[in-house]
């Protein structure tokens, strides 16, 4: 299991809280609305309410009566219930007006169900852990409507223009974030510096964040440094698991970060991990494939290229033209 952060923990107990208060007052206002509208409704709850003394008060009693009293109480609630249902059916439409309306009906927002942590209290812990490290990676989200393809040539030097062929990555990028799930591939995005891998990785993180999933992106390097600093005690946290446990994993920069055996195999841990997860990652990256061969252990190169779907910038660096606009 995953460990988190403090803050990452307070955050989503935080959040729980506040779910579990707001779902309650709205309750407690319908309530106090019906009953002053409607003084039946109000009799009828207060004597529903007190069924549940009643019980106590029988079994407390126990004697030889004991469960025909407790059938009877049991009669007399079910009448009760279905007499506050139909009353509620007639005034609002709903038989369950008065139910409260839990964000998660499994838990009831209290985050625990049979003594383990919910789905919905996992999920906020991931989203939480993804967005922390977002923050601390420095990478700017982007939205796609920002992106630019006036700023790729459409000359075509090989078969195909930058802009034509930026065009296609781009559509297909749109689409992938709009329609991301587990089962959506992991990508491999190839070219030289400059030519908007990583606005666009930032764009695909953006939407695939608003879409509720927990996306961790940032400079490989960073990541792996953090990593380094926590398994020999430098730090505290769990970078690792955040990485490999989050919906979606964006590795910026293949390449560029300082290669030793420890920064290898935890690479290899991570993209194998997620692969066998069926865990969506997009890594970019300025070397082409032989340059990864010549870098990196086979078994990692071919972990990557056998299951990723390479797409290739092309063009010239559109830096020195975002300066001009
Ligand atoms: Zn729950």
């Amino acid at each position: 299991m995953a460990k988190y952060s403090e803050s990452v923990y307070s955050r989503a107990g935080q959040e729980l809280r506040r779910r579990k208060l707001e779902a309650e007052a709205e309750t407690k206002r319908r309530k106090a609305e019906l009953f002053a509208q409607d003084p039946e409704v109000a009799a009828i709850s207060k004597q529903l309410e007190g069924t549940a003394n009643e019980y106590l008060k029988i079994i407390l009693n126990g004697g030889t009566e004991l469960h025909d009293n407790i059938e009877k109480l049991r009669k007399k609630s079910t009448e009760l219930s279905s007499k506050l249902g139909s009353k509620l059916q007639a005034l609002t439409g709903d038989r369950d007006y008065f139910k409260t309306a839990y964000t998660c009906r499994v838990c009831e927002d209290s985050g625990y169900k049979d003594g383990l942590r919910c789905k919905c209290f996992e999920a906020l812990l991931k989203q939480y852990a993804a967005e922390e490290m977002a923050e601390n990676c420095g990478i700017k989200l982007n939205d796609f409507a920002d992106f630019k393809l006036d700023y790729y040539s459409d000359a075509a030097d090989e078969n195909v223009s930058p802009r034509a062929r930026m065009k296609k990555t781009y559509d297909y990028c749109r689409k992938y974030s709009e329609g991301f799930s587990q089962n959506s591939p992991s990508l491999l995005f190839i070219g030289k510096t400059g030519l908007g891998k990583t606005f666009l990785s930032s764009c695909i993180a953006k939407e695939v964040t608003e879409k509720g999933m927990s996306v961790a992106i940032g400079q490989l390097a960073t990541f792996l440094r953090k990593v380094e600093d926590e398994h020999f005690g430098r730090a505290a946290g769990n970078t690792l698991d955040t990485l490999i446990g989050c919906d979606l994993l964006i590795l910026d920069d293949l390449g560029s970060e300082f290669q030793s055996q420890f920064t290898e195999s935890a690479l290899y841990e991570i993209i194998n991990a997620r692969l066998n997860a069926q865990r969506p990652t997009i890594i970019s990256t300025n070397q082409s494939i032989s340059e990864l061969n010549m870098n990196y252990n086979e078994r990692l190169v071919s972990r990557i290229t056998g299951s990723y779907l390479p797409f290739i910038f092309i063009g010239k660096d559109i830096r020195p033209m975002i300066r001009k606009f």
